[in-house]
């Protein structure tokens, strides 16, 4: 591990291929002690605006001048530093997200792994010829958008960058990035090694700040002509309503309260591992954590033990100590968590386990003991809302009619599980949950940069990651000629 991964000013922008600093700075403080780790710029509206500028430039110039296949080839080279400088990046995440250095490398070679696939992609979208009437030729062109918003949150930095970042640069669009408040390292470290790497001036331009400040600015901006946004339902709204007055389209990737549903036929073993794991990694702060297992009747108790026993096994400390857990993203954020537990408390809830607190922590920490729920009625809180921590819910069922209408009976539609060996009950309940992705008898299918991703209902709309996002990240032109 490096000794001191911050070899960069972070309190910088990169606005048209300069860094620069802000006006005002803002603090990043790690989770795993409470200590203050940096500071990061304050962008304001202002900066968003020369952000656009450069971008504009990027597009007039050298950038938009890039041949598909030069691009592809730039991105894969970006690719290829960001996996060589993955343990960095990973040390940088466990101290400004708290996540544990083997997840925050994961993120890191995700996110290499889509610069690779969005390069290998570049040149391989194109248009077609159509068949019109007698003396005409029709053909469509695939055209970027030309100037992307990007705004993302603080739970996946690296890998959120890499989905929408990755497919629009394939696409020959510019972008303006903005990073969360609570974690801008790895975006920051990223867009260094891509300017290192020859990405021309102006093509990403990242300007960290608040949600309502520099985060309103890029949404309502009238010369940005696509918007990727990636967070809360409420900010996700707002973000819709601000491109609304531009005419703008929106990729919305917001919350879930996904399912994961155990069939009592379903290989128990091979279930257990996935189960727990989709609910406490990165401490249960993922948009697609399986945050409800549904579980048949007939085999609620033998797993209910399963679970509680490997809730039990759970080791918890700093995201350096590189556990199977670490802190949440702040204070803040345990508070949520923690009115969630009271909730649970007051309403009488039955806890099944919860993973321990070794009592050499640091006081500073954002520290929560991951919780199952057992016997969870449906319509429950902890059953229906989005908690954004390490908190699961078993909620028993009879039978698939039953199941679907748990699985699709909250506001959210993300992700499901289906853990059966039944193959005609695989397809039916595929079939019937309303969500973006369904896994069966997996869940994540090992990270799943080429499977299109996003939301229904109020998980979102738009699909990022695989090559449906290319089509997402670019518009369609038709050219007719009349030629007799
Ligand atoms: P958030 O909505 O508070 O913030 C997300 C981003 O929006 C941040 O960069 C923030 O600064 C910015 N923002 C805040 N107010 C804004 C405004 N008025 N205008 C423009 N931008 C604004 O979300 P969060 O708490 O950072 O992230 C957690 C949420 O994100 C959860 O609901 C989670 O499910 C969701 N999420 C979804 C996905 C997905 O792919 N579907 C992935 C990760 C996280």
């Amino acid at each position: 591990m490096p000794s001191s991964p911050l070899s960069f000013d972070p309190a910088e922008m990169l606005i048209g291929g300069r860094w620069r600093g802000a006006r005002d700075t803002l603090p990043l403080v790690n989770p795993s002690d409470g200590s203050e780790l940096a500071h990061v710029a304050r962008g304001q509206a202002a900066d968003i605006d020369a952000a656009v500028d450069a971008a504009e430039a990027a597009l007039a110039g050298e950038w938009g001048r890039m041949s598909a296949a030069e691009r592809g080839r730039l991105l894969a080279a970006i690719g290829r530093r960001v996996v060589e400088q993955a343990d960095r990046l990973a040390h940088l995440e466990a101290l400004d997200v708290g996540k544990p250095l083997r997840q925050g490398r994961a993120d890191a070679l995700a996110l290499g792994r889509y610069l690779e696939f969005y390069g290998g992609a570049a040149d391989k979208v194109h248009g077609e010829t159509l068949p019109v009437q007698h003396g005409y030729t029709a053909l469509t062109w695939r055209e970027p958008h030309g100037i992307t918003g990007h705004i993302v949150p603080w739970n996946y930095p690296m890998q959120i960058v890499g989905r929408s970042v990755g497919a629009a640069l394939a696409m020959g669009n510019a972008c303006v990035l903005k990073p969360a408040e609570e974690a801008c390292l790895t975006v920051l470290a990223f867009a260094r090694i891509a300017v290192e790497a020859g990405l021309p001036a102006g093509a990403l331009n990242v300007v960290p700040g608040l949600g309502e400040e520099a985060g309103a600015a890029l949404a309502a901006h009238p010369r940005v002509r696509h918007l990727s946004f990636t967070g809360s339902v409420a900010t996700g709204a707002l973000v819709q309503a601000a491109a609304a007055k531009n005419v703008v389209p929106v990729t919305l990737e917001l919350g879930g309260k996904s399912p994961q549903i155990v069939f009592a036929d379903a290989d128990l073993d091979a279930a257990v591992p996935y189960l727990v794991n989709a609910g406490i990694q990165n401490a249960g702060q993922t948009c697609s954590a399986a945050s409800r297992i549904l579980i048949e009747r007939t085999v609620h108790a033998e797993l209910r033990e399963r679970l509680a026993a490997r809730y039990r096994a759970l080791r918890i400390g700093p995201a350096v100590a590189d556990l199977d857990m670490g802190p949440l993203i702040s204070r803040r954020q345990l508070g949520i968590v923690e009115h969630f537990l009271g909730v649970a408390r007051d309403s009488g809830l039955a806890i099944a386990a919860q993973g321990e607190l070794p009592n050499h922590l640091p006081s500073g920490g954002a520290y929560v003991r991951p919780t199952l729920f057992d016997d969870v009625p449906a319509d429950h809180a902890l059953a229906q809302q989005e908690i954004f921590g390490p908190v699961q819910v078993m909620i028993p069922f009879d039978g698939e009619a039953d199941a679907l209408a748990i699985a699709n009976g909250t506001p959210y539609g993300l992700v499901a599980g289906v853990w059966t060996r039944d193959g005609g009950r695989q397809l039916r309940t595929a079939r019937a949950l309303q969500c973006g992705q369904v896994f069966i008898n997996n869940y994540g299918a090992g990270g799943g940069v080429e499977l299109p991703f996003g939301g229904v209902k109020q998980s979102g709309h738009g699909r990022e990651k695989g090559f449906e996002a290319l089509y997402g990240f670019s518009t369609l032109k038709t050219v007719a000629i009349r030629h007799e």
